[in-house]
């Protein structure tokens, strides 16, 4: 796994394993160089502003005019969604594939691109024609 493909899912991570958690930035900062993850605060900041655009997090006020995240699972639709289709009957199956997201990340790490919808094609043969070939 990329270097930091690693960071991303470490900041990921933390919001899964604390769900009901408000942490700021820099307590998560400090957070990740406990469990030995060498982190800048300005990535941790860009993880998670793309956390929050993806619904994964929401950015909270606090009380002392910073602000804090805390884990969302009201996650947007439409995201993580594998296409299967059929190339002999045109049918196209929705799945929903969660490795999906950490694969947009990756690629934005890799290229700089920003993946919007994450959302892949795949084309072969439904249930039905596969049967019908054997
Ligand atoms: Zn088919």
């Amino acid at each position: 796994m990329a270097y930091k493909t690693q960071q991303s899912k470490s900041v990921r991570d933390f919001f899964l394993k604390h769900k009901n958690t408000i942490i700021t930035a820099d307590k998560l900062v400090l957070y990740l160089e406990r469990k030995g993850i060498a982190i800048s605060r300005a990535t941790v900041y860009r993880h998670l502003k793309t956390l929050c655009e993806e619904g994964f997090i929401n950015r909270i006020e606090l009380l002392d005019n910073s602000h804090g995240y805390r884990y969302s699972d009201k996650q947007k639709k439409n995201r993580n969604v594998l296409l299967l289709k059929c190339s002999q009957c045109n049918m196209v199956m929705k799945k929903r594939y969660a490795p999906l997201r950490e694969m947009a990340i990756e690629i934005e790490d890799l290229t700089g691109f920003r993946v919007s919808r994450d959302e892949i094609v795949l084309t072969g043969l439904c249930n039905k024609c596969k049967r019908k070939k054997n």
